[in-house]
C-alpha cells in the first residue's frame, strides 16, 4: 500500500481523522503551532449538524449548514487537509489506513463522531431515514415534499392520509425540533402551497419510548415544550416503543398494547452509535461503539492515540454513562487535548484533565418558542428562541453562513415564507433515486 503523498517537514505530526466540532476545534487550537497537522475526512466540508432538521423541511438552503474544509483553513499554514475515507488504524505501526493509501503519524486523534443507530431493526432501517448529516436532510426534504405531491392524486382518502402522515421516533432535541418545524409546515404552508390537499388528514407523530419528552433537560422545559407540541397539533405518544415498519405500517407497543400506525414517513432519531474506525481491539470499544478513553481523552494503552467528540466514551463520578454527544463536550475536549499534546511535546509531565462544563442545553419548538435550561435558569418562548438563536448563529461556520440564515429567519420569522421546497434529486427509502 502506498503512503498519501504529504510532505514530511520533520515536525512532530498530528493526524486527526474528523472534520467535526471536534476535529475542527482540534486543528484551531493546533494552528500556528510547531506540529504538522494532517486533517482527513470523507467529506470536503464540516456539517453544522444542529440545523440539519432546517434544511429537511425547506427552511434553510442545504449550502448554509455546511462549509468546506480548505476554506475555513486557508490561512492554516500548519495543517495538509486530505479528503479520503478512512478505513482502519494501525496503532502497532502508527498508521492510518485510508481508500487512497496509509499515513502516518507521531500523535492520532479520532475525531469520527457517531452516525444513525437503528439497534439491529433491520425493516426500519430499510424503511425509514435518520438525520445524521446533509445528505439525510437533503433526502428528507425530498421525501417530504415527494409525498405531499402524491397526496394530491392519491386513490382514497385513507391513501392521503397514509402519505401525510409522518412519523418522528425520538423524543430527544432533534426529534423535538424537527416534529415542531413538521407541524409548522402543515399550519403555515400546506394551505397556501397545497390548497389540493385537506390539511386535515396530515397528521405528525412524535414518539417517545421514555415517560416524556426531552429527558435530558429540566422538567419544566420538557412540560413546557410537550404542551406547545400539543398546541401546534403534534401526537405526542410516551412510554411507546417502535417495533416495526415495512414502508406501511409502524407497529408500535405502549400502554395500549401493540398497535398499528399507517405512515408514509418515519424519522427516526432515537439513537447514535460511534464511527469507531476498525483495527481498534473491541475491549476499547463502549456498547456504543464509542472508543473508551481515560480523563486525557487517551485511548486505553495507546500512548498516542486520543480520541474526542462523540466517539469518546469518557466515564467520570458525574457522567457515569459517558459525557452527552454535544458539541461544547466535543469543543471542550478537543481545546484540552490540543493543550495537552503541545504540552507533551514540551516536556511537561503534568497534564490536565477534562472537566465539562456544562453551559446549559436547549431545544426550539417552532420558529418563536424554545426552551433553555441555562445553569438554574430556565427560559422559554420569545426570550429561549432569541438565545437559541444567537448561539446557533454564533457557533455556526463562516460569515456567508451566518448571513444567510439570518437573513432566512427574519423572512421566516415576518412571513412564514419557505423558499427552498425543492425535489433536487428524488429519494426513497434505502436508495437516492436520479
Ligand atoms: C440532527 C442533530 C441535531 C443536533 N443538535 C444539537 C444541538 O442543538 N446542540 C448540540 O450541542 N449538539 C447537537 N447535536 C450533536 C452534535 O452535532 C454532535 O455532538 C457533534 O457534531 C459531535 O461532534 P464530533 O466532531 O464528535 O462529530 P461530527 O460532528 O459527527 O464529525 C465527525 C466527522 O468525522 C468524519 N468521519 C466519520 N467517519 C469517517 C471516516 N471513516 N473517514 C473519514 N472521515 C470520517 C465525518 O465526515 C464528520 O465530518 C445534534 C446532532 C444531530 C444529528
Amino acid at each position: 500500500m502506498n503512503e498519501i503523498a504529504v510532505t514530511n517537514n520533520g515536525l512532530p505530526r498530528v493526524v486527526i481523522i474528523g472534520a467535526g466540532f471536534a476535529g475542527l476545534n482540534l486543528v484551531k487550537t493546533l494552528e500556528g503551532k510547531p506540529v504538522q497537522i494532517i486533517l482527513l475526512d470523507q467529506n470536503n466540508h464540516h456539517q453544522f449538524q444542529p440545523l440539519l432538521y432546517q434544511v429537511a423541511i425547506s427552511g434553510l438552503e442545504s449550502d448554509s449548514v455546511v462549509y468546506p474544509i480548505r476554506k475555513l483553513f486557508k490561512s492554516c499554514i500548519n495543517m495538509i487537509f486530505r479528503m479520503v475515507s478512512v478505513e482502519s488504524v494501525d496503532t502497532l505501526n502508527n498508521r492510518v489506513i485510508t481508500n487512497l493509501g496509509y499515513v502516518s503519524y507521531d500523535f492520532l486523534v479520532i475525531a469520527t463522531g457517531s452516525s444513525t443507530n437503528f439497534y439491529g431493526l433491520k425493516n426500519i432501517e430499510n424503511n425509514s431515514i435518520g438525520l445524521k448529516n446533509i445528505n439525510d436532510a437533503i433526502n428528507l426534504r425530498s421525501w417530504i415534499l415527494q409525498s405531499l405531491e402524491s397526496a394530491i392524486d392519491g386513490s382514497s382518502d385513507e391513501e392521503k392520509q397514509k402519505l401525510t402522515k409522518f412519523v418522528v421516533v425520538g423524543g430527544g432535541p432533534a426529534g423535538v425540533e424537527l416534529a415542531g418545524a413538521l407541524a409548522e409546515f402543515k399550519k403555515y404552508l400546506l394551505r397556501n402551497d397545497y390548497p389540493e390537499i385537506d390539511s386535515t388528514l396530515m397528521k405528525i407523530y412524535l414518539i417517545q419510548s421514555d415517560k416524556r419528552i426531552l429527558p435530558a433537560m429540566s422538567e419544566r422545559s420538557s412540560a413546557h415544550a410537550h404542551e406547545i407540541l400539543k398546541d401546534l397539533g403534534v401526537e405526542v405518544l410516551l412510554n411507546t416503543r417502535v417495533k416495526d415498519y415495512d414502508g406501511q405500517s409502524l407497529i408500535v407497543e405502549g400502554k395500549n398494547g401493540r398497535e398499528e400506525i399507517l405512515a408514509g414517513i418515519v424519522i427516526w432519531t432515537a439513537g447514535v452509535r460511534g464511527n469507531a474506525p476498525d483495527g481498534l481491539d473491541t475491549v476499547l470499544l463502549s456498547a456504543g461503539n464509542r472508543i473508551i478513553v481515560n480523563e486525557y481523552n487517551q485511548v486505553q494503552g495507546l500512548e498516542n492515540v486520543y480520541a474526542i467528540g462523540d466517539i469518546a466514551f469518557m466515564q467520570t463520578p458525574e457522567y457515569p454513562k459517558g459525557h452527552p454527544m454535544v458539541a461544547q463536550v466535543a469543543i471542550q475536549q478537543s481545546r484540552n487535548l490540543g493543550r495537552n499534546i503541545l504540552a507533551v511535546l514540551n516536556g511537561e509531565k503534568s497534564l490536565t484533565a477534562f472537566r465539562y462544563r456544562d453551559k446549559g442545553s436547549m431545544a426550539i419548538i417552532g420558529k418563536k418558542d424554545a426552551v433553555a435550561d441555562i445553569k438554574n435558569v430556565f427560559l422559554d418562548g420569545r426570550a429561549g428562541w432569541l438565545i437559541w438563536s444567537v448561539i446557533h448563529l454564533i457557533t455556526l461556520s463562516g460569515f456567508k453562513n451566518k448571513l444567510a440564515v439570518a437573513l432566512n429567519w427574519a423572512i421566516k420569522y415576518f412571513t412564514y415564507e419557505k423558499a427552498n421546497q425543492l425535489i433536487i434529486r428524488k429519494y426513497s427509502p434505502g436508495h437516492t433515486l436520479n
